[in-house]
Formats: structure tokens, sequence, C-alpha cells
């Protein structure tokens, strides 16, 4: 259900409640005499102060929404941004061709970072709302064909991390927005080669069960310690070990795919042995009636 929603339903049910006690409070007299004094006064104070509660909750909630997109943007864009300018600087100014195209390779590399910030934005923007999410086939396969762009084939050879599809056969179709679910499988994997030394494995995994779909990314990467994996989820959260091999990272990439995986009434989750021991991300869809189409 949308915040919205939820807002305006939390919103009416105290109202209700408030209304009920008023009433108590003025047919008391009559009907209720067996109540103590102090009951009446005592569940309107608790009402009160739980309205007040929510209220301010809610507020703190929605002005957090929106600081969080202007502190993405004032932060994050600033160092991309920076890099492409000196290297055109030095493009304009440098006639060696290995300087330049060294230079060529930072602006691209910037570049790709300004959409990973930009389709973050969107992610953060678009994730609670309903409204936002198309639902169509989705031919599991085929999503992972997608998702392994390019870039990412060029980020494996330059880390030379081997990539295993460990999917046999027909893939299920699921409904889910093509979007979103890419979005979602597209961090898991950069996660996973960033997260893991050069040398390392990554293995994409699919199983299914009678009433379910759960798919697999599992690396060979720096592993999350215990005391994380359940913070890991959470926004900006950013383990020790993650934050000295990525500089950049933002800590926001699970934050919104969990919950793009939660509107899609899936679940994900991590499991490691520890520090050094690699991490496996698992997504499960439901695979019922309403969702399967194949
Ligand atoms: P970011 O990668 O930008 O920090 P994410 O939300 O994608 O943001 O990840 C949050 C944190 O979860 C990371 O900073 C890291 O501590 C941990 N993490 C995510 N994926 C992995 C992985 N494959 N191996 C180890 N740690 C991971």
């Amino acid at each position: 259900m949308d915040g919205k929603i939820k807002f305006i339903i939390k919103g009416i049910y105290l109202f209700l409640l408030i209304i009920g006690v008023e009433i108590l409070v003025f047919i008391k007299d009559d009907v209720f005499m067996w109540i103590p004094w102090w009951v009446i006064p005592s569940v309107a104070f608790a009402l009160s102060v739980s309205a007040g509660w929510f209220l301010y909750s809610e507020l703190v909630k929605n002005y957090k929404e929106k600081n969080l997109f202007i502190e993405i943007a004032t932060h994050k864009f600033r160092t991309p941004i920076s890099v492409i300018g000196w290297s055109a600087d030095s493009l304009e100014s440098s006639i060696d061709i290995t300087a330049r195209r060294e230079e060529v390779k930072k602006i691209r590399s910037s570049l790709n970072k300004l959409k990973e910030i930009i389709d973050t934005l969107v992610g953060v923007t678009e994730m609670n709302e309903s409204v936002f999410y198309h639902f169509s086939p989705l031919d599991i396969r085929k999503m992972f064909e997608d998702v392994l762009s390019e870039n990412i084939k060029k980020e494996l050879e330059d880390k030379k991390i081997k990539l295993f599809l460990n999917f046999k056969g027909e893939t299920p179709v699921i409904y889910a927005d093509h979007k979103k679910i890419s979005f979602v499988f597209k961090n898991l994997i950069e996660n996973a080669i960033l997260y893991t030394k050069e040398g390392g494995q990554i293995e994409l995994g699919l199983k299914e069960n009678k009433n379910s779909v759960i798919l697999s990314i599992k690396d060979s990467g720096i592993g999350i310690k215990r005391e994380d994996i359940r913070y890991i989820f959470n926004d900006f959260y950013r383990a020790g070990e993650a934050k000295k091999s990525d500089t950049e990272g933002m800590g926001l990439g699970l934050y919104v795919s969990k919950k793009i995986v939660e509107k899609h009434g899936g679940k994900i989750w991590v499991e490691s042995a520890g520090e050094n021991k690699g991490s496996t991300f698992f997504v499960e869809f439901k695979m019922d009636k309403y969702r399967q189409i194949s």
C-alpha cells in the first residue's frame, strides 16, 4: 500500500478513536458509571500523545525523504562533474595520444557514475509509489542478459572475475516492472563485482520451488560481518570494509532494491559466512496464479 494511503487510513483511524473517547466522556455519567473517573482522561491523554507522535514521525519521514534527494544531488554529483571538467581541460592542452585516451576513459567512467546516481535518484523517488510501477511478463533469463551489459562485461574483464550462469533449461516468467527489477539485479551484480577482489568469481543461480522462484548472486568477495548483516538494507549504511574498497558508494542501492522487491510481493536477503568469505544475495518471487504468466 502507498505511503499516502496508509497515512490517510491511520489518520482516519486515530480521528475515529478520539471521537469515540469524546462520546464516552459525554455519556459516561449516564451509561458507564462503573468506570473510575481517571480512566477516560488517561485514555484521552494516551491517544493525544500517540496522535501527536504519529503526526510528528510522518512529518519527519516526509522531510527525510525530500532531503535524501537533495543530499544525493548536491554531494554525489560533484565528484564526477569535477572529473569531467578536469579531463576536458587536459584534453584541450595535451597532444600525447596515450594521455588523451586516459582522459577519455576518465570521462566515460564519470558519465557512468552520473548515470548510476540518476538511476538511484529515480529509484528513491519512485520506489514507494504504485503509480510508477508498470507490471508485465518478464523472462528471467532475458532480464539477466539485458543486465549483463557491455559495461558490466568490461568491469568483469578488468578485474578478471569469472561469471557463471547456473541456469538450466527454460527460466520462469514473472510479472514485474522490467526497469525496476533490472535496477535491482544490476545493483546486486555491480556490488558483487565491486566487493570482490581480482581473480574472484560470481555465480548467478536460480531455484524453482512449488510456489516461488529464488534467484541468487553469490560472490567470493569481502563478505559481510555478522553484526553488519541486519543493517545492510538500511539507507546510507555501508560496512567498514566496503568503504575501504569503494569510497564513492552511496549506501542506497540495497535500500531501494528492497523496497522494489517488496512492491513485487517478493523478499530479498543476504547470507555471508563473514569477512572475506563471500556473500550470497537472494531474491524470491512468489509464483502464485496471479503472478505466474507462462
Ligand atoms: P553501496 O554499494 O553504494 O555502498 P549498497 O546499498 O548497494 O550501497 O550496499 C550497501 C552496503 O552493503 C555496501 O556498502 C557494503 O557494505 C554491503 N554490500 C553490498 N553488496 C555486497 C557484497 N556483494 N559483498 C560485500 N558487501 C556488500
